[in-house]
């Protein structure tokens, strides 16, 4: 008898858990495991704004593949996916086409970028390690610049970033302190530096604890950081950014902007026609999408909504993991006939944001605050369980935070 063929697509945090839970649950023969991955790491996308700054080294982020999914039971194919047509039950990849029987997608996000003029051409966003390790470059071109350029081309030495929600509260945290170390390395007088968070709305991290948000914008401010809330980036340009407040707009000289207002599910998802709510699939309770039986979708390619308040739940990597094991489970009663599917009910431990290395704020364990080198060690508790759950305690020793007190 044929065994069914399972394909994931992406090894982000829902694609590549899901890939280690299938490996752990289903025997070999009762089905074929396939990952697809443009690369042949998984990264870690919680600690890019770290890459993008330049205070943590890309390598540290990135994980092969090999290292935690075992090759002899799963089938690992480095490609990158163009489309998926889920009537023929198939993935057309740069490389050639795939069949499936059951399929996980689990692409990712891309940056929204809302019609935005000019943000495609002179922004960049933190979406990737290619894309952190091209803005640290950047904004150290930059700096190298400073000094070979005639007059005071303070335009070099301005970084601007577009939103104020936990990534970009998180990269201007990273980069404050990352400041100190390219005046010196460059020359350039510190004075000259600014850093603006631009936000469209009232506040910073809007709807999260107000007495932590404050706290984070004092401790951001005394670093040097400018908000410029209730400011609307509307256009990018080769010289800057135009802003508007109250209808009056004002330009901005940088060369350095990076847009980190927010992001929607892998657009290939919706061009692939999957039934979608701002490219996110709005999947069943299951995880299945809503018009397909043999379709599951894991992390942020996938929308769900909180029965109570009917809102949805943020894209966060914390309830990725956790649809990895739901969808895992769901896909082995469905190979075997079995019909005793789970529901998905996210458990949302806490959300943790870090202002630099050893600041940040959070809210764990329903209600309990945390703020400044208390969060910060819970910030990298939570990073060293997650490497210990993908590849054991090896792994934490290799990639892990353990300079927590420092
Ligand atoms: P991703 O992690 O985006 O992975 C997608 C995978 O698909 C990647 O491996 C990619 O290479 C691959 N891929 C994409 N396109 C293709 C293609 N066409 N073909 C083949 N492969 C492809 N969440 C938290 O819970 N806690 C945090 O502290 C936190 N911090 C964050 C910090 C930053 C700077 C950012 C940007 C996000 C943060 N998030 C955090 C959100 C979290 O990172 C995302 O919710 C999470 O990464 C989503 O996981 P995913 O598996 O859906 O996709
Ligand atoms: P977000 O949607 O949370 O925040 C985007 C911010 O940009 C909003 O405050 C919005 O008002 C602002 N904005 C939108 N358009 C604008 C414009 N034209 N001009 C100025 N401001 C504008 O997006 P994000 O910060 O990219 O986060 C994406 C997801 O990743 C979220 O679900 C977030 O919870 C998650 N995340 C979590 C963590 C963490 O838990 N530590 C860290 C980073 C990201």
């Amino acid at each position: 008898m044929n065994k069914p063929s399972i394909v994931v697509l992406g090894a982000g945090y829902g694609g590549i858990m899901t890939t280690i839970k299938l490996q752990k649950i289903i025997g070999d023969n009762e089905a074929d495991i396939t990952l697809v991955n443009k690369h042949d790491y998984h990264y870690q996308t919680t600690w890019l704004h770290e890459n993008a700054a330049g205070t943590l080294h890309h390598d540290r982020t990135r994980i092969p593949i090999k290292d935690v999914v075992d090759f002899n039971r799963v089938n690992f194919l480095q490609d990158t996916v163009e489309s998926i047509d889920p009537d023929n039950k198939k993935v057309v990849l740069e490389d050639g086409e795939l069949t499936y029987d059951y399929l996980v997608i689990g692409l990712g996000f891309e940056s929204a970028t809302f019609g935005i003029e000019g943000l495609k051409e002179h922004a960049f966003s933190i979406n990737n390690i290619n894309s952190a390790r091209l803005i640290r470059d950047h904004i150290e071109y930059n700096f190298a610049q400073y000094n070979n350029e005639e007059g005071d081309r303070q335009d070099l030495v301005t970084i601007v970033v577009g939103g104020a929600g936990f990534t970009g509260i998180e990269f201007v945290g990273e980069v404050v302190n990352r400041v100190p170390e390219l005046c010196q390395e460059y020359d350039v007088d510190p004075s000259k530096v600014r850093v603006i968070n631009v936000e469209a709305g009232p506040t910073a991290l809007a709807g999260f604890d107000e007495e932590l948000v404050e706290y984070a914008m004092n401790r951001l401010e005394e670093k040097g950081v400018e908000f410029r809330l209730g400011t609307m980036l509307k256009k990018c340009t080769e010289d800057g950014i135009i802003v508007e407040k109250d209808d009056e707009q004002e330009e901005i000289k940088t060369k350095n902007i990076v847009w980190a207002a927010g992001v929607r599910g892998n657009s290939i998802v919706e061009e692939s026609g999957f039934e979608v709510s701002r490219g996110r699939v709005p999947v069943r309770d299951d995880l299945r999408t809503p018009d397909y039986d043999d379709v599951f979708v894991a992390g942020d390619c996938a929308v769900i909504f909180n029965k109570e308040t009917d809102k949805p739940y943020p894209p966060t990597a914390q309830i990725a993991m956790q649809m990895a094991d739901t969808i895992g489970h769901n896909l082995k009663q469905l190979i075997n006939g079995g019909e005793e599917f789970e529901s998905f009910t996210p458990d949302i431990k806490g959300t943790v944001a870090s202002l630099g290395h050893t600041d940040a704020i959070g809210v764990v364990f329903d209600d309990k605050k945390l703020y400044g080198r208390s969060a910060s060690i819970m910030k990298k508790v939570i990073d060293n369980r997650y490497l210990v759950k993908l590849g054991g305690v090896g792994l934490l020793l290799k990639k892990g935070k353990l300079d927590m007190y420092r």
